[in-house]
Protein backbone atom coordinates (compact mmCIF):
# COMPACT_ATOMS: atom_id res chain seq x y z
CA UNK A 1 0.00 0.00 0.00
CA UNK A 2 1.36 3.27 -0.85
CA UNK A 3 1.95 5.71 2.20
CA UNK A 4 0.01 8.58 2.43
CA UNK A 5 2.39 11.56 2.30
CA UNK A 6 2.05 14.44 5.17
CA UNK A 7 4.06 17.97 5.39
CA UNK A 8 4.90 19.98 8.85
CA UNK A 9 5.84 23.58 8.17
CA UNK A 10 7.71 23.98 11.06
CA UNK A 11 10.14 21.75 13.63
CA UNK A 12 9.02 23.35 16.76
CA UNK A 13 9.11 21.03 19.44
CA UNK A 14 5.27 20.23 18.67
CA UNK A 15 6.30 19.60 14.63
CA UNK A 16 8.89 17.68 15.50
CA UNK A 17 6.21 15.33 18.03
CA UNK A 18 4.21 15.33 15.20
CA UNK A 19 6.72 14.50 12.57
CA UNK A 20 7.31 11.32 15.15
CA UNK A 21 3.97 10.65 15.04
CA UNK A 22 2.79 10.83 11.96
CA UNK A 23 5.80 8.33 10.98
CA UNK A 24 4.90 5.91 13.21
CA UNK A 25 1.44 6.09 11.89
CA UNK A 26 2.75 5.00 8.33
CA UNK A 27 2.92 8.52 6.69
CA UNK A 28 6.18 9.73 5.30
CA UNK A 29 6.79 12.86 6.26
CA UNK A 30 8.68 15.72 5.37
CA UNK A 31 9.14 18.77 7.80
CA UNK A 32 9.55 22.67 5.80
CA UNK A 33 11.98 24.30 8.41
CA UNK A 34 12.31 28.27 7.79
CA UNK A 35 15.68 28.43 9.91
CA UNK A 36 18.84 26.51 9.64
CA UNK A 37 18.31 24.45 12.40
CA UNK A 38 15.24 22.88 14.25
CA UNK A 39 13.52 23.59 17.52
CA UNK A 40 11.99 27.12 16.64
CA UNK A 41 11.36 28.87 20.01
CA UNK A 42 13.75 26.01 21.16
CA UNK A 43 16.49 27.16 18.67
CA UNK A 44 20.63 27.43 20.02
CA UNK A 45 22.74 29.86 20.38
CA UNK A 46 26.19 28.86 19.82
CA UNK A 47 29.08 31.03 20.32
CA UNK A 48 32.63 31.52 22.15
CA UNK A 49 32.24 27.89 23.29
CA UNK A 50 29.08 29.55 24.89
CA UNK A 51 25.62 27.39 24.24
CA UNK A 52 22.84 29.28 24.94
CA UNK A 53 19.21 27.33 24.86
CA UNK A 54 16.80 30.24 23.33
CA UNK A 55 13.76 29.50 24.41
CA UNK A 56 12.47 26.94 26.43
CA UNK A 57 14.62 25.66 29.95
CA UNK A 58 11.64 24.03 32.43
CA UNK A 59 11.12 20.69 31.12
CA UNK A 60 8.23 18.83 33.17
CA UNK A 61 6.07 15.89 32.80
CA UNK A 62 9.51 13.50 31.07
CA UNK A 63 7.09 10.47 30.65
CA UNK A 64 5.48 12.49 27.39
CA UNK A 65 8.85 12.67 26.41
CA UNK A 66 9.40 8.97 26.92
CA UNK A 67 6.29 8.39 24.63
CA UNK A 68 7.48 9.89 22.18
CA UNK A 69 11.15 8.18 21.85
CA UNK A 70 9.26 4.76 22.73
CA UNK A 71 7.30 5.26 19.47
CA UNK A 72 8.53 2.90 16.91
CA UNK A 73 5.96 0.84 14.72
CA UNK A 74 3.22 0.76 17.10
CA UNK A 75 0.88 3.79 16.60
CA UNK A 76 -1.56 2.21 19.61
CA UNK A 77 0.60 4.96 21.76
CA UNK A 78 -2.18 7.71 20.81
CA UNK A 79 -4.10 5.80 23.58
CA UNK A 80 -4.81 7.39 27.21
CA UNK A 81 -1.51 7.77 29.12
CA UNK A 82 -0.89 5.28 31.81
CA UNK A 83 -0.37 7.28 35.34
CA UNK A 84 1.04 5.08 37.96
CA UNK A 85 -1.24 5.87 41.10
CA UNK A 86 1.71 7.07 42.96
CA UNK A 87 2.00 10.10 41.15
CA UNK A 88 -1.62 11.07 41.62
CA UNK A 89 -0.61 10.65 45.52
CA UNK A 90 1.31 13.37 47.32
CA UNK A 91 3.60 14.02 44.45
CA UNK A 92 6.83 12.20 43.65
CA UNK A 93 9.27 14.44 45.54
CA UNK A 94 12.50 13.73 42.92
CA UNK A 95 15.64 14.44 44.78
CA UNK A 96 18.44 13.16 42.63
CA UNK A 97 19.45 10.40 39.78
CA UNK A 98 18.13 10.93 36.21
CA UNK A 99 14.71 11.57 34.95
CA UNK A 100 14.59 10.09 31.63
CA UNK A 101 12.79 6.76 30.69
CA UNK A 102 14.70 3.97 29.10
CA UNK A 103 13.97 5.16 25.67
CA UNK A 104 14.64 8.64 26.35
CA UNK A 105 17.62 7.51 28.14
CA UNK A 106 19.18 6.49 23.99
CA UNK A 107 18.83 9.62 23.11
CA UNK A 108 18.99 12.62 26.03
CA UNK A 109 19.66 12.91 29.82
CA UNK A 110 16.76 14.23 31.42
CA UNK A 111 17.71 15.05 34.92
CA UNK A 112 15.91 16.55 37.78
CA UNK A 113 16.30 19.94 39.21
CA UNK A 114 15.82 20.86 43.02
CA UNK A 115 14.72 24.05 43.89
CA UNK A 116 12.34 24.23 41.53
CA UNK A 117 12.83 27.86 41.08
CA UNK A 118 14.09 30.25 43.73
CA UNK A 119 11.73 32.98 43.73
CA UNK A 120 12.92 36.81 44.96
CA UNK A 121 11.22 39.21 46.58
CA UNK A 122 11.40 42.68 45.66
CA UNK A 123 13.18 42.84 49.49
CA UNK A 124 15.57 40.41 48.70
CA UNK A 125 14.23 37.93 50.84
CA UNK A 126 12.93 34.54 48.53
CA UNK A 127 11.36 31.05 48.45
CA UNK A 128 12.32 28.08 47.16
CA UNK A 129 9.74 26.57 45.53
CA UNK A 130 10.60 22.68 45.59
CA UNK A 131 7.17 20.69 45.36
CA UNK A 132 7.77 19.83 48.85
CA UNK A 133 4.54 20.03 51.01
CA UNK A 134 6.48 20.12 54.10
CA UNK A 135 9.43 22.34 52.96
CA UNK A 136 7.03 24.61 51.33
CA UNK A 137 4.99 25.15 54.49
CA UNK A 138 7.44 25.33 56.80
CA UNK A 139 8.58 28.74 54.28
CA UNK A 140 5.21 29.71 54.02
CA UNK A 141 5.10 29.87 58.15
CA UNK A 142 8.82 31.88 58.13
CA UNK A 143 6.46 34.27 55.77
CA UNK A 144 2.92 34.45 56.93
CA UNK A 145 1.78 31.92 59.21
CA UNK A 146 -1.58 32.78 58.80
CA UNK A 147 -1.74 31.56 55.50
CA UNK A 148 -0.99 27.94 55.90
CA UNK A 149 -4.41 27.04 56.29
CA UNK A 150 -4.89 28.64 52.93
CA UNK A 151 -1.95 27.21 51.57
CA UNK A 152 -3.69 23.16 52.56
CA UNK A 153 -6.87 24.23 51.12
CA UNK A 154 -5.24 25.30 48.26
CA UNK A 155 -3.19 22.92 47.94
CA UNK A 156 -6.23 20.52 47.69
CA UNK A 157 -8.59 22.66 45.07
CA UNK A 158 -5.67 22.56 42.69
CA UNK A 159 -5.28 18.89 43.20
CA UNK A 160 -9.14 18.85 41.90
CA UNK A 161 -8.62 21.05 39.37
CA UNK A 162 -5.38 19.00 38.48
CA UNK A 163 -7.08 15.69 37.89
CA UNK A 164 -10.30 16.86 36.26
CA UNK A 165 -8.29 19.43 34.08
CA UNK A 166 -4.69 17.30 33.06
CA UNK A 167 -5.12 14.07 33.95
CA UNK A 168 -8.70 13.25 33.15
CA UNK A 169 -9.34 15.76 29.94
CA UNK A 170 -5.95 16.95 28.94
CA UNK A 171 -5.83 14.85 25.83
CA UNK A 172 -9.43 15.68 25.01
CA UNK A 173 -10.12 17.63 21.62
CA UNK A 174 -12.59 20.41 22.01
CA UNK A 175 -13.53 20.25 18.29
CA UNK A 176 -17.95 21.29 18.81
CA UNK A 177 -19.50 23.57 21.86
CA UNK A 178 -20.78 20.16 23.30
CA UNK A 179 -17.71 18.89 23.89
CA UNK A 180 -17.10 21.95 25.98
CA UNK A 181 -19.90 21.79 27.35
CA UNK A 182 -19.73 18.48 28.85
CA UNK A 183 -17.19 19.63 31.38
CA UNK A 184 -18.13 23.09 31.60
CA UNK A 185 -20.02 22.46 35.22
CA UNK A 186 -16.74 20.79 36.75
CA UNK A 187 -15.01 23.63 36.29
CA UNK A 188 -17.85 25.88 37.26
CA UNK A 189 -17.61 23.74 40.94
CA UNK A 190 -13.67 23.68 40.89
CA UNK A 191 -13.86 27.68 39.94
CA UNK A 192 -11.55 27.37 37.66
CA UNK A 193 -12.77 29.59 35.28
CA UNK A 194 -12.20 32.51 37.43
CA UNK A 195 -8.77 34.47 37.14
CA UNK A 196 -6.13 32.64 38.63
CA UNK A 197 -4.97 35.32 40.73
CA UNK A 198 -8.01 36.31 42.22
CA UNK A 199 -8.27 32.42 42.65
CA UNK A 200 -5.09 32.63 44.18
CA UNK A 201 -5.84 35.54 46.44
CA UNK A 202 -8.74 33.28 47.96
CA UNK A 203 -6.20 31.53 49.89
CA UNK A 204 -3.28 33.84 51.09
CA UNK A 205 -3.33 37.05 52.36
CA UNK A 206 -0.05 37.68 51.92
CA UNK A 207 1.00 39.26 48.68
CA UNK A 208 4.37 37.25 48.66
CA UNK A 209 2.64 34.02 48.60
CA UNK A 210 -0.05 35.25 46.24
CA UNK A 211 3.25 35.95 43.85
CA UNK A 212 4.52 32.44 44.54
CA UNK A 213 1.04 30.56 43.53
CA UNK A 214 0.33 32.56 40.70
CA UNK A 215 3.35 33.10 38.26
CA UNK A 216 3.85 30.38 36.34
CA UNK A 217 1.29 30.61 33.85
CA UNK A 218 3.90 33.63 32.96
CA UNK A 219 5.77 30.77 31.90
CA UNK A 220 4.15 29.94 28.89
CA UNK A 221 2.36 33.39 28.26
CA UNK A 222 -0.42 34.06 30.23
CA UNK A 223 -1.24 37.16 32.65
CA UNK A 224 -1.76 35.66 35.91
CA UNK A 225 -4.87 38.39 36.47
CA UNK A 226 -6.63 37.06 33.68
CA UNK A 227 -6.12 33.53 32.47
CA UNK A 228 -8.36 30.85 34.39
CA UNK A 229 -8.17 29.47 37.74
CA UNK A 230 -7.81 26.00 35.35
CA UNK A 231 -3.95 27.03 35.08
CA UNK A 232 -3.52 26.28 38.99
CA UNK A 233 -3.00 22.72 37.52
CA UNK A 234 0.35 23.85 36.64
CA UNK A 235 1.63 24.15 40.47
CA UNK A 236 0.41 20.35 40.64
CA UNK A 237 1.97 19.17 37.32
CA UNK A 238 5.54 20.80 38.73
CA UNK A 239 4.94 19.31 42.14
CA UNK A 240 3.67 16.04 40.77
CA UNK A 241 6.41 15.09 38.00
CA UNK A 242 8.73 17.43 38.70
CA UNK A 243 11.38 20.16 36.88
CA UNK A 244 14.00 19.08 34.84
CA UNK A 245 16.64 19.46 32.62
CA UNK A 246 18.03 18.30 29.48
CA UNK A 247 21.88 17.58 29.64
CA UNK A 248 23.11 19.83 26.87
CA UNK A 249 20.61 21.82 27.24
CA UNK A 250 17.09 21.90 25.57
CA UNK A 251 18.82 22.04 22.75
CA UNK A 252 19.98 18.43 23.23
CA UNK A 253 16.72 17.22 24.09
CA UNK A 254 15.46 18.92 20.33
CA UNK A 255 18.65 16.92 18.74
CA UNK A 256 17.05 13.26 20.02
CA UNK A 257 13.74 14.48 18.73
CA UNK A 258 15.06 15.00 15.12
CA UNK A 259 17.42 11.87 15.93
CA UNK A 260 13.96 9.96 16.65
CA UNK A 261 12.14 11.58 13.79
CA UNK A 262 14.40 10.67 11.47
CA UNK A 263 15.45 6.92 12.13
CA UNK A 264 11.73 6.40 11.61
CA UNK A 265 12.31 7.85 8.10
CA UNK A 266 11.09 11.47 8.30
CA UNK A 267 12.87 13.89 6.38
CA UNK A 268 13.21 17.70 7.65
CA UNK A 269 14.14 20.45 5.18
CA UNK A 270 16.02 23.32 6.79
CA UNK A 271 16.12 26.91 5.27
CA UNK A 272 12.98 26.39 3.46
CA UNK A 273 10.14 28.71 4.10
CA UNK A 274 6.81 28.06 3.40
CA UNK A 275 5.11 30.99 1.42
CA UNK A 276 1.97 29.03 0.75
CA UNK A 277 -0.38 26.55 1.66
CA UNK A 278 -1.33 25.24 -1.97
CA UNK A 279 -5.53 24.71 -1.56
CA UNK A 280 -7.75 22.92 -4.00
CA UNK A 281 -10.87 24.34 -5.16
CA UNK A 282 -12.22 20.83 -6.05
CA UNK A 283 -14.98 19.02 -4.13
CA UNK A 284 -14.43 21.66 -1.41
CA UNK A 285 -11.16 23.44 -0.24
CA UNK A 286 -8.58 21.03 0.49
CA UNK A 287 -4.79 21.25 1.15
CA UNK A 288 -2.85 19.98 -1.51
CA UNK A 289 0.47 20.73 -0.44
CA UNK A 290 2.70 23.97 -0.39
CA UNK A 291 4.84 26.37 -2.51
CA UNK A 292 8.34 27.50 -0.74
CA UNK A 293 9.60 30.83 -0.73
CA UNK A 294 12.04 30.00 -3.62
CA UNK A 295 9.22 28.52 -5.48
CA UNK A 296 9.31 25.43 -5.50
CA UNK A 297 6.40 23.25 -5.19
CA UNK A 298 5.54 20.14 -3.15
CA UNK A 299 2.13 17.48 -2.96
CA UNK A 300 0.95 16.15 0.17
CA UNK A 301 -1.98 13.83 1.30
CA UNK A 302 -2.13 16.09 4.28
CA UNK A 303 -0.56 19.84 5.75
CA UNK A 304 -0.02 20.24 9.29
CA UNK A 305 1.23 24.30 10.22
CA UNK A 306 3.48 24.44 13.40
CA UNK A 307 3.79 27.49 12.60
CA UNK A 308 2.06 30.67 14.24
CA UNK A 309 -1.68 30.60 14.01
CA UNK A 310 -2.60 33.74 12.57
CA UNK A 311 0.26 34.02 10.51
CA UNK A 312 -0.72 30.75 8.88
CA UNK A 313 -4.05 32.06 8.14
CA UNK A 314 -3.26 35.40 7.58
CA UNK A 315 0.16 34.99 5.42
CA UNK A 316 0.05 31.54 3.84
CA UNK A 317 -3.48 30.77 3.09
CA UNK A 318 -4.52 32.89 -0.16
CA UNK A 319 -7.66 35.37 0.92
CA UNK A 320 -9.78 33.87 -1.68
CA UNK A 321 -10.05 30.44 0.56
CA UNK A 322 -10.52 32.54 3.76
CA UNK A 323 -14.25 33.93 4.50
CA UNK A 324 -13.91 37.75 5.63
CA UNK A 325 -15.37 37.18 9.02
CA UNK A 326 -12.39 34.72 9.53
CA UNK A 327 -10.03 37.41 9.20
CA UNK A 328 -12.06 39.94 11.43
CA UNK A 329 -11.55 37.16 14.41
CA UNK A 330 -7.96 35.97 13.53
CA UNK A 331 -7.39 39.91 14.07
CA UNK A 332 -9.01 40.19 16.94
CA UNK A 333 -7.39 37.90 18.55
CA UNK A 334 -5.31 38.44 21.71
CA UNK A 335 -1.90 37.53 21.14
CA UNK A 336 0.48 36.76 24.19
CA UNK A 337 2.98 38.97 25.71
CA UNK A 338 6.66 39.15 24.13
CA UNK A 339 9.66 39.06 25.54
CA UNK A 340 13.33 40.76 25.69
CA UNK A 341 15.56 37.88 26.83
CA UNK A 342 19.39 38.87 27.56
CA UNK A 343 21.96 35.99 26.87
CA UNK A 344 25.06 36.32 28.76
CA UNK A 345 28.45 34.69 29.60
CA UNK A 346 30.87 35.93 32.27
CA UNK A 347 33.72 35.06 34.24
CA UNK A 348 33.27 32.66 37.12
CA UNK A 349 36.63 33.36 39.15
CA UNK A 350 36.61 34.32 42.69
CA UNK A 351 32.72 34.80 42.68
CA UNK A 352 30.45 33.32 45.08
CA UNK A 353 26.86 33.20 43.23
CA UNK A 354 23.87 32.64 45.36
CA UNK A 355 21.43 31.88 42.41
CA UNK A 356 20.37 28.52 42.18
CA UNK A 357 19.63 27.22 38.07
CA UNK A 358 16.28 29.13 38.01
CA UNK A 359 15.56 32.11 39.49
CA UNK A 360 12.44 34.12 39.15
CA UNK A 361 12.95 37.75 40.07
CA UNK A 362 10.20 39.88 40.93
CA UNK A 363 9.85 43.30 40.77
CA UNK A 364 8.67 46.13 43.19
CA UNK A 365 5.17 45.90 41.63
CA UNK A 366 3.41 42.94 39.97
CA UNK A 367 -0.05 43.86 39.62
CA UNK A 368 0.61 46.87 38.02
CA UNK A 369 3.18 45.09 35.78
CA UNK A 370 0.96 42.81 34.40
CA UNK A 371 -1.71 46.07 33.24
CA UNK A 372 1.58 47.71 31.63
CA UNK A 373 2.51 44.66 29.61
CA UNK A 374 -0.83 42.88 28.59
CA UNK A 375 -3.36 46.07 28.99
CA UNK A 376 -1.72 49.65 28.81
CA UNK A 377 1.21 47.70 26.10
CA UNK A 378 3.47 50.30 27.80
CA UNK A 379 7.79 49.30 28.92
CA UNK A 380 7.28 49.76 32.30
CA UNK A 381 9.67 51.22 34.56
CA UNK A 382 10.68 48.54 36.58
CA UNK A 383 10.58 44.47 35.69
CA UNK A 384 10.17 41.20 36.75
CA UNK A 385 12.26 38.71 35.44
CA UNK A 386 13.72 35.13 34.91
CA UNK A 387 17.15 34.46 35.30
CA UNK A 388 18.38 30.51 34.33
CA UNK A 389 21.84 30.03 34.99
CA UNK A 390 22.11 26.32 33.19
CA UNK A 391 25.95 25.95 34.23
CA UNK A 392 25.11 25.73 37.50
CA UNK A 393 24.13 22.13 36.58
CA UNK A 394 25.66 21.23 33.49
CA UNK A 395 29.22 23.47 33.30
CA UNK A 396 29.76 22.11 29.57
CA UNK A 397 27.39 25.01 28.26
CA UNK A 398 30.22 27.68 29.04
CA UNK A 399 33.79 27.32 28.38
CA UNK A 400 35.79 26.63 31.87
CA UNK A 401 35.90 29.10 34.70
CA UNK A 402 32.56 31.01 33.18
CA UNK A 403 28.97 30.64 33.28
CA UNK A 404 26.11 30.93 30.28
CA UNK A 405 23.42 32.58 31.61
CA UNK A 406 20.10 34.38 29.88
CA UNK A 407 17.27 36.54 32.00
CA UNK A 408 13.83 36.65 29.96
CA UNK A 409 11.42 39.86 30.55
CA UNK A 410 7.83 40.05 29.37
CA UNK A 411 7.20 42.69 27.74
CA UNK A 412 4.07 43.76 25.44
CA UNK A 413 4.07 42.33 22.01
CA UNK A 414 4.23 44.52 18.81
CA UNK A 415 0.94 46.08 19.48
CA UNK A 416 2.41 48.49 21.34
CA UNK A 417 3.84 50.05 18.75
CA UNK A 418 7.49 50.27 20.73
CA UNK A 419 10.71 51.00 18.65
CA UNK A 420 13.19 48.18 20.17
CA UNK A 421 15.83 49.53 18.14
CA UNK A 422 16.09 52.64 19.96
CA UNK A 423 14.99 50.97 23.33
CA UNK A 424 16.52 47.38 23.20
CA UNK A 425 20.62 48.23 24.17
CA UNK A 426 19.99 50.60 26.77
CA UNK A 427 17.15 48.66 28.45
CA UNK A 428 19.42 45.24 28.52
CA UNK A 429 22.25 47.54 29.97
CA UNK A 430 19.46 48.41 32.79
CA UNK A 431 18.41 44.85 32.98
CA UNK A 432 22.29 43.49 33.87
CA UNK A 433 23.12 46.54 35.91
CA UNK A 434 20.34 46.21 38.04
CA UNK A 435 21.63 42.17 38.81
CA UNK A 436 25.15 43.62 39.56
CA UNK A 437 23.76 46.42 41.41
CA UNK A 438 21.66 44.35 43.58
CA UNK A 439 23.76 41.85 44.39
CA UNK A 440 22.82 38.97 42.08
CA UNK A 441 25.85 39.03 39.86
CA UNK A 442 28.67 41.05 41.68
CA UNK A 443 30.61 42.85 39.43
CA UNK A 444 28.71 41.70 36.15
CA UNK A 445 29.62 44.44 33.73
CA UNK A 446 33.61 43.72 34.56
CA UNK A 447 32.91 40.19 34.22
CA UNK A 448 30.53 40.01 31.37
CA UNK A 449 32.86 38.21 28.52
CA UNK A 450 29.83 37.92 26.29
CA UNK A 451 26.32 39.79 25.32
CA UNK A 452 23.34 39.68 22.69
CA UNK A 453 19.73 39.79 22.90
CA UNK A 454 15.60 39.36 21.41
CA UNK A 455 12.94 41.59 21.09
CA UNK A 456 9.85 41.55 20.03
CA UNK A 457 11.24 42.14 16.56
CA UNK A 458 13.10 38.61 16.70
CA UNK A 459 9.32 36.81 17.44
CA UNK A 460 7.81 38.70 14.44
CA UNK A 461 10.78 38.45 11.67
CA UNK A 462 12.51 35.23 12.52
CA UNK A 463 10.02 33.16 13.87
CA UNK A 464 7.12 34.46 11.85
CA UNK A 465 5.01 35.39 15.43
CA UNK A 466 1.70 37.96 14.90
CA UNK A 467 2.28 40.88 16.54
CA UNK A 468 5.71 39.28 17.58
CA UNK A 469 4.23 37.10 20.35
CA UNK A 470 6.24 35.09 22.27
CA UNK A 471 3.77 32.30 22.79
CA UNK A 472 1.06 32.70 20.47
CA UNK A 473 -2.51 32.79 20.80
CA UNK A 474 -3.04 33.97 24.82
CA UNK A 475 -4.64 31.49 27.57
CA UNK A 476 -7.77 33.77 28.15
CA UNK A 477 -10.62 32.25 29.21
CA UNK A 478 -12.48 33.01 25.46
CA UNK A 479 -9.03 31.72 23.65
CA UNK A 480 -9.16 28.39 25.44
CA UNK A 481 -10.29 24.61 25.02
CA UNK A 482 -13.08 24.58 22.27
CA UNK A 483 -12.50 28.82 21.97
CA UNK A 484 -8.82 27.98 21.24
CA UNK A 485 -7.52 27.69 17.62
CA UNK A 486 -8.26 23.84 16.44
CA UNK A 487 -5.95 21.34 15.80
CA UNK A 488 -8.14 20.55 12.39
CA UNK A 489 -8.90 23.14 10.20
CA UNK A 490 -12.65 23.51 9.70
CA UNK A 491 -12.79 25.40 6.45
CA UNK A 492 -9.86 23.98 4.66
CA UNK A 493 -9.74 19.83 4.53
CA UNK A 494 -6.63 17.79 5.50
CA UNK A 495 -5.04 21.29 7.09
CA UNK A 496 -4.17 20.69 10.43
CA UNK A 497 -2.55 22.90 13.00
CA UNK A 498 -0.16 21.95 16.33
CA UNK A 499 2.04 23.61 18.44
CA UNK A 500 1.38 26.65 21.19
CA UNK A 501 -1.24 27.95 19.18
CA UNK A 502 -3.36 25.32 19.15
CA UNK A 503 -5.52 22.99 21.78
CA UNK A 504 -4.43 22.92 24.64
CA UNK A 505 -2.22 25.22 24.62
CA UNK A 506 1.43 26.66 24.99
CA UNK A 507 4.86 25.16 26.84
CA UNK A 508 6.89 22.07 25.68
CA UNK A 509 4.60 19.17 27.59
CA UNK A 510 1.25 20.96 26.14
CA UNK A 511 2.75 21.05 22.73
CA UNK A 512 3.34 17.72 22.89
CA UNK A 513 -0.01 17.20 24.10
CA UNK A 514 -1.12 18.73 20.57
CA UNK A 515 0.91 16.82 18.53
CA UNK A 516 -0.63 13.72 19.96
CA UNK A 517 -4.31 15.47 19.64
CA UNK A 518 -3.45 15.96 16.36
CA UNK A 519 -2.07 12.76 15.02
CA UNK A 520 -5.60 11.35 16.94
CA UNK A 521 -7.55 13.42 13.99
CA UNK A 522 -5.36 12.53 11.68
CA UNK A 523 -5.29 9.05 12.12
CA UNK A 524 -9.15 9.40 12.58
CA UNK A 525 -9.56 11.29 8.91
CA UNK A 526 -7.61 8.89 7.56
CA UNK A 527 -9.06 5.66 8.48
CA UNK A 528 -5.84 4.89 10.33
CA UNK A 529 -6.85 2.20 13.35
CA UNK A 530 -4.78 3.22 15.91
CA UNK A 531 -3.09 0.17 17.08
CA UNK A 532 -2.39 -0.44 13.53
CA UNK A 533 1.73 -1.52 12.67
CA UNK A 534 2.69 0.32 9.86
CA UNK A 535 6.37 -0.49 9.62
CA UNK A 536 9.62 1.47 9.74
CA UNK A 537 9.99 3.98 6.89
CA UNK A 538 12.97 4.52 5.31
CA UNK A 539 14.39 7.94 4.83
CA UNK A 540 14.25 7.12 1.15
CA UNK A 541 10.78 6.81 1.65
CA UNK A 542 10.28 10.58 2.70
CA UNK A 543 13.09 11.56 0.24
CA UNK A 544 10.84 10.24 -2.49
CA UNK A 545 8.14 12.98 -2.09
CA UNK A 546 11.06 15.81 -3.01
CA UNK A 547 11.09 14.67 -6.04
CA UNK A 548 7.41 14.75 -6.81
C1 LIG B 1 12.15 32.53 25.75
C2 LIG B 1 11.14 31.43 25.97
C3 LIG B 1 11.23 30.62 27.09
C4 LIG B 1 10.32 29.58 27.28
N1 LIG B 1 10.47 28.78 28.37
C5 LIG B 1 9.70 27.69 28.49
C6 LIG B 1 9.98 26.73 29.50
O1 LIG B 1 10.92 26.90 30.27
N2 LIG B 1 9.22 25.61 29.57
C7 LIG B 1 8.18 25.40 28.68
O2 LIG B 1 7.53 24.35 28.78
N3 LIG B 1 7.91 26.29 27.71
C8 LIG B 1 8.64 27.40 27.58
N4 LIG B 1 8.41 28.28 26.56
C9 LIG B 1 7.31 28.00 25.63
C10 LIG B 1 7.73 26.93 24.64
O3 LIG B 1 9.02 27.22 24.17
C11 LIG B 1 6.80 26.90 23.45
O4 LIG B 1 5.45 26.76 23.87
C12 LIG B 1 7.10 25.75 22.50
O5 LIG B 1 8.47 25.54 22.32
C13 LIG B 1 6.44 26.07 21.17
O6 LIG B 1 6.65 25.01 20.29
P1 LIG B 1 5.85 24.94 18.93
O7 LIG B 1 5.93 23.54 18.46
O8 LIG B 1 4.49 25.51 19.08
O9 LIG B 1 6.59 25.80 17.86
P2 LIG B 1 7.68 26.93 17.75
O10 LIG B 1 8.80 26.67 18.67
O11 LIG B 1 7.02 28.23 17.78
O12 LIG B 1 8.23 26.62 16.29
C14 LIG B 1 7.55 26.94 15.12
C15 LIG B 1 8.52 26.74 13.98
O13 LIG B 1 7.86 27.03 12.75
C16 LIG B 1 8.80 27.66 11.90
N5 LIG B 1 8.04 28.38 10.88
C17 LIG B 1 7.16 29.38 11.08
N6 LIG B 1 6.66 29.79 9.90
C18 LIG B 1 7.24 29.02 8.95
C19 LIG B 1 7.14 28.96 7.53
N7 LIG B 1 6.31 29.78 6.85
N8 LIG B 1 7.89 28.05 6.86
C20 LIG B 1 8.71 27.21 7.53
N9 LIG B 1 8.87 27.24 8.87
C21 LIG B 1 8.12 28.13 9.57
C22 LIG B 1 9.58 28.56 12.81
O14 LIG B 1 10.82 28.93 12.25
C23 LIG B 1 9.74 27.64 14.02
O15 LIG B 1 10.90 26.85 13.91
C24 LIG B 1 9.29 29.35 26.34
C25 LIG B 1 9.19 30.17 25.22
C26 LIG B 1 10.10 31.20 25.03
C27 LIG B 1 9.97 32.05 23.81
Amino acid sequence: MERKKAIIIGSGIGGLALGIRLQSLGFNTIIFEKLDAPGGRAYVRRINSFTFDMGPTVITVPHFIEELFALERDAAALGEPDYPASVLGEGSRITSGISSGPATSKYVKIIPILPFYRIYFDDGTYFDYDGDPEHTRQQISAIAPEDLTGYEQFHQDAKAIFERGFIEVGYKYFGNISSMLGIAPDLLRLNAINPLFSFVKKYFKSHKLQQVFSFEPLLIGGNPLKVPAIYAMLHFVEKTWGIHFAMGGTGALVQGLVRKFEELGGVIRYNSEVARIDVSSQNGRKASGVTLAEGTQFNADLVVSNGDYVNTYMKLIDSKYRFFQQDIRLKLMRQSMSLMVIYFGFRADGLKLDLRHHNIILGPSYEDLMRDIFDRKVLAKDFSQYLHIPSLTDPSLAPPGHHAAYTLIPVPNQASGLDWEKLAEPFADKVLGFLEEQGYIPDLRDRLVYKSFITPDYFESTLNSWLGNGFGVEPILRQSAYFRPHNRSEDIKNLYLVGANTQPGGGTPAVMMSAKITARLIAKDFDIPLAIVNGLHTPKDAEKMLQI
